[in-house]
């Protein structure tokens, strides 16, 4: 059983030692991720929960287990998570991130027609399942991924966006600038959810690593593996191109817990450029 004033002193304690990190902003902001340790060892894990659904939960070198929740970038003054039906509430502090306007010469990518609507609708329809979804049988090396391709970044993540002038919903990945056809690698192991041409997302895979956490690459000029298919970190999923809604070749990387979009970079191995 978890001991809850331990819980909860030891949820606070963690709160405080991230929002001490000095060369991130720290987690504990909407499009971040929290991390709580719940006081617990043992074969099974607590039931953790945020928002009613399953959250992710791992256990650390010393076996003791920890809730990994994603900060959904509207999330504003806290999130609550209920720990075998007990609830928590950790303190989010909202985080300024940038405007960046863009300029885009094809104006249906900004302002589509009605058949337009039409397939954006079903695309959603197609996406959001896959972003809802949650793996049991999968425990994700979660903080391990790799970049999964060569080059700068060139967009950060949770800015707000402007297409030609118009407020859009904010940059819910990373940009990394690649020359058309690199290759682009999983970040970490998981099998493969979904592939198709999207409107905005040109070729596009999703990955599912487990317990919610999601990965989707776009914008691909080639896309080398398909549905269904079990893949391990580093293999080779597709090249880099500028299909749908990009001014140049890039590949746009999204990473979504518990169908939070979240800053990819978090969870990038310690020993990978951020
Ligand atoms: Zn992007």
């Amino acid at each position: 059983m978890i001991n809850v004033k331990t819980l909860i002193s030891t949820t606070l304690l963690s709160f405080l030692a991230v929002v001490t990190h000095a060369d991130m902003p720290h987690h504990a902001i909407p499009g971040g991720i929290v991390s709580v340790p719940l006081a617990h060892s043992g074969d099974t894990a607590p039931k953790v929960e945020f928002q009613g659904k399953p959250a992710m939960t791992v256990q650390n070198k010393q076996g003791e287990w920890i809730a990994v929740v994603g900060v959904p970038l509207k999330q504003k003054g806290s999130v609550e998570i209920a720990v075998n039906n007990k609830k928590i509430s950790l303190p989010i502090i909202d985080f300024p991130y940038e405007e960046q306007h863009i300029e885009i010469k094809e104006k249906r990518k900004v302002n589509p027609q009605k058949n337009d609507m039409t397939r954006i609708g079903n695309e959603y329809n197609q996406m959001m399942p896959v972003y809802k979804s949650f793996s049991h049988d999968l425990a994700p090396d979660w903080n391990a991924m790799l970049k999964p391709t060569e080059g700068p970044y060139s967009s950060a993540f949770g800015l707000k966006r402007f297409f030609n002038g118009q407020a859009r919903k904010p940059h819910s990945g990373i940009d990394i600038a690649a020359p058309e056809g690199a290759p682009i690698k999983a970040p970490a192991d998981g099998t493969i959810a979904l592939t198709g041409d999207f409107f905005f997302n040109g070729n596009s895979v999703f990955i599912d690593h487990g317990q919610g956490l999601i990965s989707m690459m776009c914008h691909m000029s080639r896309i080398d593996v398909k549905e269904g298919d079990v893949i391990k970190q580093g293999d080779l999923i597709g090249a880099v191109g500028k299909t749908g809604r990009a001014t140049g070749p890039h590949l746009h990387w999204t990473v979504s817990l518990n169908n939070a979009r979240v800053n990819p970079k978090l969870l990038l191995k310690d020993d990978q450029p951020k």
